[in-house]
């Protein structure tokens, strides 16, 4: 316990959700549970290192065997122990005696530390497995961006259906609507975020036009549910809503005529920045302005991805065509993000999110400027750095929310 600073299991506020611990059940003696997840963290940290080498690839993650990449020779049980192989083999095959890259006794010591941990902080059945997949999911997801700068669909929506699971059945990591509206939130910001981010970088250009469905479609959500906010709740429905209607209506318009009807990136994103100080001006709710445009474009970008990851349900990464970008319009953050923030808001809800997301662009501003000082990649990929601030924010991010509102005085 004092290796982590005096946190307690069970009694810090510090762990989410202690309203559904009572139910969970103790199986083991803690040092035994931390041992058994350094174990298991290790086996499947060894997992994670073919998932993130074959996903990309196209290749299934079951079969064949793993293999020497240089020469092909065949792994055998032993040359398989995680980081015990490894260390006993020098880093080397044992065949044609060519080095083994050290991230591969990275990844499962990695994971076998961060089960671990999850261990110590939560040591509470089912509530830990679900935790433990949480990381293992986010590992898969930091290492493939690093490799290939996208985030795979099948990684990133298995945490959104996993979450929400968790949020129905057990209630764990949050109530379901709270899972629901972190997720569409969530997914809501970093769409805006990439959303503005290009319209300004681009200084106002229209962002590249995609049929049936692309950015456009979230921005004309996102300016919907913005206006609808402000009036909140008429007749029951609640108008902050109204922003994924209209725009899948605008998308099946498209798929129906095979045409790409879209209103100018300027006109959507602007009215949509202006609505919350509308509302503020005619006396209504800015936020609820603010939370509607939100969950617009939440619900509208994790919708489209699902309907390009239908139409294309493979994770392989191609090569992309050298003629993608004739307009010369630069995209400041790619979908995959929007889609792994939908996920994070599902398992941390919006404000501890807004703390990942927070940890994510200081941790790429630091990070990102060591890299690039020791001529590292220019175009360093966001996922990691939002893996981290997720992993931060599921354990703290309830207690720095709160050290943050007293911090300012509010409570
Ligand atoms: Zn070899």
């Amino acid at each position: 316990m004092a290796l982590l600073g005096g946190l307690e299991p069970y009694t810090s506020q510090a762990i989410q959700c202690p309203s559904s611990y009572n139910s969970g059940v103790e199986l083991l003696p803690l040092s035994l549970l931390v041992v058994f997840a350094l174990l298991l963290g290790s086996l499947i940290g060894s997992f994670l290192n073919v998932v993130i080498y074959r996903l990309p690839a196209g290749i299934s993650v079951v079969w064949p065997r793993s293999r020497c990449p240089h020469c092909g020779h065949v792994l055998s049980p032993l040359e398989l122990v995680p980081i015990v192989s490894w260390v006993v083999q020098g880093g080397r095959c044992k065949n044609c005696k060519r080095p083994i890259p050290l991230r591969y006794p990275a990844v499962e010591g990695l994971t076998a530390v961060l089960f671990g941990v999850a261990a110590l902080l939560r040591p509470v059945f089912p509530e830990l497995v679900f935790i433990w997949a949480f990381i293992a999911l986010l590992i898969a997801l930091a290492f493939i961006d690093i490799d290939t700068k996208t985030l795979p669909n099948s990684l990133n929506y298995g945490g959104i259906f996993l979450g929400l699971l968790g949020a129905g059945f057990l209630g764990f990591p949050q109530n379901f609507q709270a899972a629901v509206d972190g997720g569409l939130m969530g997914a809501g910001l970093v769409a805006l975020f990439a959303g503005y981010g290009g319209w300004l970088y681009n200084r106002f250009k229209d962002g590249p036009r995609e049929g049936p469905f692309g950015v456009h479609q979230v921005h004309l959500a996102a300016m919907v549910g913005a206006l609808g906010g402000m009036l909140g709740t008429v007749g029951g429905t609640w108008l902050g809503g109204l922003g994924i209607v209209v725009g899948l209506l605008n998308a099946s318009l498209n798929a129906r005529t095979g045409k790409v009807f879209a209103l100018h990136d300027s006109l959507t994103l602007g009215l949509g920045a202006l609505a919350p100080i509308v509302a503020w001006l005619l006396g209504l709710s800015p936020l609820e302005s603010l939370r509607g445009m939100l969950v617009s474009a939440g619900g509208m970008a994790l919708a489209g991805m699902l309907y390009w990851w239908l139409r294309n349900p493979s994770d392989k990464v191609e090569p992309a065509p050298a003629e993608e970008n004739l307009e010369g319009y630069v995209s400041v953050m790619g979908y995959g993000d929007v889609v792994l923030a939908g996920f994070l808001g599902v398992w941390l809800g919006f404000s501890s999110l807004m703390v990942a997301v927070f940890i994510a662009v200081f941790a790429g501003a630091i990070i990102g400027s060591i890299l690039r000082r020791f001529g590292g990649d220019n175009q360093i990929p966001f996922g990691p750095y939002l893996a981290i601030g997720g992993l931060v924010a599921f354990f703290y991010g309830k207690a720095i929310v709160q050290w943050y509102l007293g911090y300012i005085g509010l409570a």
